[in-house]
């Protein structure tokens, strides 16, 4: 796709040479069984205990921590449920607003099951509400769950004193870092979080493979029963999987921080190029610290929808935090939690960056963008001023 200008690397990124090459590679040569006592099995459990250490040295966490599961979305799941079957005197679990749908979902699952589940709110700008926070961090939490980042907004949750007020309460804290691989350099064991979910294919590895690391010590139920994992999380291991994830964290952790800076720069870049030909271009989490590579933004109040079709036919892929139905878009339940009306959280596009992305793709993000949405603003101008007008007069 080199002539499309891909702009939705919070969704997925293209999986790196090296990860292609070694789950090829793996396919071939240590399709055994790492559980078999044979020698073909223990060459493939020396790969997979490699491929732990790979990803650890990545995460800045210890191979024993580490717990392959599917993706973040098991990783959350396993977070949040072996909190609560791990301790029947707390069975209220706390996660913010503004999480992931899946982990949204669980939460309405627990509640249907008589668990109580309590969020925090976010502001205008998507910040954490840590008076709140603290009110509903109480001794009868099993666990404090929230994202790294917001997918979204990229807006950066307060880890650190999320992770005080939960040990204070002998509360855990567990942070859904998926949307952090590859773009801070903050390491796993930053901010004093008990548990995090991760994902390979946020960071150029495969999609179906991420795992959930376990703070030393801290004895943790599985959701799939069985020996694998140190009894943590049953099922063949997903080899190919595992070893592309080694691979892309191998080579995400060489050009990391020049990565980050790389994106920041695009992504100032970006925003100043958008905000200056299109005023009615309005960014979110704008007061808030952000991710290096996400810009959430609306453009005055034309539907997200429709911005994103326009983009799409001049060349430049993005998504929309709104999830578009047969019945029309739903706004972002991320917006509405930062206090938007609908019509401004049906309006919200989301472009985030990559490592690869160039000043030049940029560049044509932009004259796209003026080109494709600088008429549709024109219009929404010449029909507004007239009304606009009538009122003052
Ligand atoms: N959490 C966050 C913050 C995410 O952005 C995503 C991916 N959209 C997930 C969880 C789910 O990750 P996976 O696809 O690995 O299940």
């Amino acid at each position: 796709m080199s002539e499309l200008v891909y702009l939705d690397h919070n969704a997925t990124t293209e999986p790196c040479a090296e990860a292609i090459e070694e789950m090829l590679d793996s396919l071939h040569t240590v399709w055994a069984n790492p559980s078999s006592t044979h020698a073909p099995g223990q060459a493939a459990r020396r790969a997979l205990a490699d491929a732990r250490t790979r990803v650890a040295a990545f995460l800045g966490c210890q191979g024993a921590e580490l717990v392959f599961t599917s993706g973040a979305t098991e990783a959350n799941h396993m977070a949040v449920l072996g909190a609560l079957e791990r301790d029947p005197a707390r069975q209220r679990v706390v996660l913010s607003a503004v999480e992931h749908p899946g982990m949204l979902a669980l939460a309405t699952r627990l509640r249907a099951q008589g668990f109580a589940v309590d969020l925090i709110p976010v502001d205008a700008h998507g910040r954490l509400d840590l008076v709140v926070a603290n009110a509903l961090i109480r001794n009868d939490v099993a666990l404090v769950s929230v994202m790294g980042a917001n997918n979204e907004t990229g807006v950066l949750m307060p880890v650190g004193e999320l992770a005080a007020l939960a040990h204070a309460a002998g509360s855990l804290l567990h942070v859904d870092a998926t949307q952090l691989l590859g773009k801070t350099p903050a390491r796993s064991d930053a901010g004093g979080a008990d548990l995090w979910s991760v994902s390979a294919h946020k960071v150029h590895g495969p999609k179906g493979v991420g795992a959930l690391i376990v703070r030393k010590g801290l004895g943790w139920p599985p959701l799939f029963s069985g020996r694998q994992e140190r009894g943590r999380r049953g099922g063949t291991e997903n080899m190919p999987g595992i070893l592309g994830f080694a691979a892309a964290a191998e080579r995400a952790g060489r050009t990391l921080a020049h990565d980050v800076a790389h994106m920041r720069a695009l992504q100032a870049r970006l925003e100043a190029g958008l905000r200056a030909a299109l005023p009615e271009a309005h960014l979110y989490g704008a007061r808030a610290e952000r991710l290096p590579n996400t810009t959430c933004l609306r453009f005055g109040t034309l539907d997200a929808e429709q911005v994103l079709g326009k983009l799409e036919r001049a060349g430049v892929i993005a998504s929309s935090g709104a999830a578009c139905t047969a019945g029309g878009t739903q706004p972002s339940h991320v917006l509405l939690a930062m206090g938007e009306p609908a019509l401004h959280a049906r309006a919200s596009v989301r472009l985030s960056l990559g490592r690869e992305t160039s000043a030049d793709e940029i560049d044509r993000t932009i004259a796209a963008a003026v080109k494709v949405i600088g008429p549709l603003l024109e219009s929404t101008r010449e029909s507004t001023h007239p009304a606009a007008e009538s009122v003052a007069a």
